[in-house]
């Protein structure tokens, strides 16, 4: 169906941080499939794991125990804030299935009245009908009948208006700590404790949309531990298996035991092979040292980045994002400097507010940082004399 924009580019194989297409040409890939190819490709430890999962089982239902998620779970539990783990197959189901446990959470307290969730404007949840309300883009929701009810929306770091808009309806708040496709915009981390101490005073749930800016991306395991709150609930996916589809939703105790038996669930959430695949990603993410390199890393590519934005203010007006997760604010179109990019061999990925994302496996180097960064220079450079052609007339 025509509802992608491809760039005509298929690539045959991959290695690292490198595609490589079906000409052979390599390519150095920042946008890792949108946030997903967390470990660049063919990784030799998650390939292994797939392909030895893939030789036992690949698929039982959740009709049976699955030793791969109990494990997988296990590790998510001593990692984070979370008390119980439920897996299932996107970003958009993982919220799905997390304002169902908060709408279910509040109703078993004898509160079903209270099934609102608030969210935020520049937000992306996904494109199932209800996370097409959560997410309130006009854009996306046009020409798909009435919006499904229960989402409020209020400006993005703006904690009056958040507090306006709570309700006796109320649930609970969705936020992303990183806004990904809405432009990279970090919450002001006050910010989050404000939305922690705002819900223990309402008392309603804080969730959490960590699908693009958890596993690591911003240098932490999850987002939210920069600000040093405990959320009730949070969504995870895109890095979660290294590009194996899968989501999971982690909870505090008092929203998992909502869901009971019978009330969710899905075919083929929490595979063993879908939890072979985040087991050995966590095995990498989890070793000593991997997520202090990803902050390091991260901090190179940003200083690179800020002088390369003050070389080229006809290109780039500033830096933003959190890590592995950097968005360059563009003063042309962000998709000329994304298609200029792809000439010189670099794949970047648009994000909204003519914002240009990069979101490098994060297994990247100083020596992909540097490629990167003189790729980047050299689309600027080609695409400064049209700038000051166009000013000039
Ligand atoms: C990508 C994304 C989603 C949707 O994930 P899908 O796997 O495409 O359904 C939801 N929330 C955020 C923050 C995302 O970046």
């Amino acid at each position: 169906m025509p509802n992608y924009n491809r760039a005509d580019l298929a690539f045959e194989h991959g290695e690292g941080a490198y595609l490589f297409d079906t000409a052979g040409r390599r390519y150095l890939d920042f946008g890792a499939g949108i946030a997903t190819s967390s470990l660049g490709h063919a990784h030799p430890h998650l390939s292994a794991a797939i392909a030895e999962q893939a030789g036992r089982v690949i698929h039982v239902s959740n009709l049976y125990r699955i030793p791969q998620a109990e494990r997988l779970a296990q590790r998510f539990v001593d990692a984070s804030f979370a008390d119980s783990v439920l897996f299932c197959n996107s970003g958009a189901e993982a919220n799905e299935g997390l304002v169902k446990a908060m709408r279910k959470t509040m109703s078993d307290a004898g509160a079903p009245e209270r099934y609102r969730i608030i969210s935020f404007e520049g937000a992306f949840h996904g494109r199932t009908l209800a996370m097409l309300a959560a997410t309130g883009n006009p854009k996306y929701l046009a020409g798909f009948g009435p919006e499904v009810d229960g989402f409020d929306h209020v400006p993005f770091n703006n904690l009056n208006a958040l507090k306006a808009a709570i309700t006796p309806q109320t649930a609970g708040i969705l936020i992303e700590p990183v806004q990904g496709e809405g432009g990279v915009r970090p919450a002001q981390l006050q910010f989050l404790r404000d939305l922690r101490a705002t819900c223990d005073e309402f008392g309603i749930l804080l969730g959490l949309d960590e699908v693009q800016c958890g596993m690591g991306r911003t240098g932490k395991l999850f987002a939210h531990e920069w600000a040093g709150i405990t959320p009730d609930v949070i969504s995870i996916a895109k890095g979660i298996a290294g590009g194996f589809p899968m989501g999971a939703v982690l909870a505090k105790e008092k929203v998992a035991k909502a869901l009971v038996p019978g009330s969710h669930g899905t075919t083929f959430g929490g595979s063993p092979l879908a939890c072979a695949a985040a087991n050995a990603v966590l095995d990498v993410l989890l070793a000593p040292g991997f997520l202090g390199d990803v902050q390091a890393t991260g901090e190179y590519l940003w200083q690179g980045l800020e002088a390369l934005a003050l070389r080229h203010p006809q290109i780039f007006t500033g830096v933003r994002g959190a890590g592995l997760l950097v968005g360059l604010k563009c003063a042309i179109p962000n998709g000329q400097i994304q298609d200029t990019a792809i000439a010189e061999g670099l794949l970047t990925v648009a994000a909204g507010d003519n914002v240009l994302r990069l979101a490098p496996p994060l297994i990247i180097g100083r020596a992909e940082c540097d490629e990167a960064l003189a790729l980047l220079g050299r689309a600027a450079s080609r695409l400064t004399p049209a700038v000051t052609l166009e000013a000039a007339k």
